[in-house]
């Protein structure tokens, strides 16, 4: 199937041809068609699949094909979980709408409001936003929903995690009852159901995995390791291996910086990315990481959402999740595309339930190494550790509900299962 055979724009097909894509993805392939007949579509699939040129594209079209007057009124609302992913999507629009005569913004928090107010009295036809900083501009009279046509809710699965659920109804309740809603979801909870079926009327329903679908894909390995001992393990594992695009999963903000200073100090690049730091240093941090400047990118799970970090050889949990669906997330951002990914973890007596708990949800025994010179504490505790700042407003995963299922890692199927489970 070509982009042409989609029935998109000569400015569209002229912007997709330079972004270098040459056929659509799966998920672009099944959600552009009912996108562009107008109808309502709820798509499950996640980061890596091509999903945001599978909203974003058929909602230009619909927008260019139909111009409105000159003041432009917001048309499309594109609702994103977090800043990195709205500046994401934010870029993916400008690139599509390179040849229309189509204005976008984003707007999310973090920064200051005033550009961003200026940009939307100037008036555009879509904006991309995270829901906090929307309804602060709706709040003070500088947005108006009342003319959006297009309402896209992206990875609303990850809004509800964050708990953006009365947010979203908010934003909802602002918006003309007669529109067009697109909603995207990794994974498919009863709360995500309940969701859908409040804002979508009568939708079509397509789905998509990625390429790499199941975590048997990725090569996993665990390290067993005494707690004192882990830094010195994952230095000596990056430098021995010269390892070049690594992404290290911390559980706390706190433990992501020591980290950071200490691969720095043993002369690894590398940078943090989590909740405390500004919009402009995640954003700095993450392009560093992109383009190689970077070697080591250490995240916390909730920064880490939805990024778009492409072919990552090597991801290491230096700690491991207290919630075992978010090892699943954190080792699906390696092998992306059919590359050959490493995800590894080390872990200390203290993570012996965590370990456990992701052994029975992922239905499969890790591969256990012991590394001389950085062996476990025969004496350390098994206690599990406490959770870590930051994570206090998530829910841990019942322990007695061990997954059955092989393909939990990737599958869309198994993965509502998953989450399904968290309830
Ligand atoms: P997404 O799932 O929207 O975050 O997209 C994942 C990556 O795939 C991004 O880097 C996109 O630029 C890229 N991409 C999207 N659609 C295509 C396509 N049809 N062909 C090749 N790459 C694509």
């Amino acid at each position: 199937m070509s982009f042409q055979s989609l029935g998109l724009s000569e400015a569209l097909l002229k912007a997709i041809s330079k972004k270098g894509y040459t056929t659509p993805s799966p998920i672009q392939q099944k959600a552009i068609p009912p996108v562009l007949e107008g109808h309502d579509v709820l798509a499950s699939a996640q980061t890596g699949t091509g999903k945001t040129a599978g909203f974003t594209l058929p909602l230009l079209h619909i927008l260019s094909e139909n111009p409105k007057e000159k003041y432009r009124p917001i048309r499309a609302l594109i609702l994103t979980p977090t800043r990195e992913l709205a500046a994401q999507v934010y870029a993916n629009v400008r690139e599509y709408s390179e040849f229309l005569n189509l204005r976008s913004a984003v707007i999310f928090g973090g920064v200051n409001q005033k550009p961003q107010a200026a940009t939307i009295r100037q008036g555009v036809d879509v904006l991309v936003a995270t829901p906090g900083r929307l309804l602060d501009l709706q709040s003070q009279g500088i947005i108006s929903l009342k003319r959006v046509e297009i309402f896209v809710l992206d990875e609303a699965d990850r809004m509800l995690d964050m708990g953006f659920l009365r947010d979203i109804e908010k934003v909802i309740k602002s918006m003309p009852e007669k529109r067009q809603n697109l909603m995207f979801s990794a994974t498919f909870s009863k709360d995500i159901k309940k969701l859908a079926h409040g804002i979508l009327n009568h939708p079509v329903q397509v789905e998509a995995t990625p390429e790499n679908t199941t975590v048997e894909a990725i090569s996993q390995k665990v390290y067993r390791v005494a707690k004192g001992l882990k830094t010195g393990l994952i230095i000596k594992l990056i430098s021995d291996g010269n390892w070049k695009q690594v992404l290290v999963f911390n559980r706390t903000k706190h433990g992501a910086n020591k980290l950071c200073e200490k691969m720095i100090k043993s002369g690894i690049t590398a940078a943090a990315i989590h909740g405390n730091k500004s919009q402009g240093a995640r954003t700095k941090a993450l392009a560093g990481f992109k383009s190689g400047r970077v070697r080591v990118l250490v995240a916390t799970d909730i920064a880490a959402r939805g990024l778009d970090i492409p072919l990552l050889p090597h991801v290491i949990n230096f700690e491991l999740p207290n919630i075992s669906e978010d090892y699943v997330h954190r080792i699906g951002r390696t092998g992306r595309a059919g590359a050959k990914g490493e995800a590894i973890s080390l872990v200390s007596a203290d993570e012996t339930s965590f370990l456990r708990d992701i052994e029975k949800l992922i239905d499969m025994k890790l591969p256990v190494q012991i590394v001389e010179g950085f062996e476990p504490d025969p004496n350390a505790s098994t206690q599990p550790i406490k959770q870590g700042q930051g994570r206090q407003n998530r829910k841990p995963r019942n322990s007695n509900s061990g997954g059955s299922n092989k393909n939990s890692g990737r599958s869309n199927k198994s993965r509502s299962g998953n989450s399904a489970r968290r309830k």
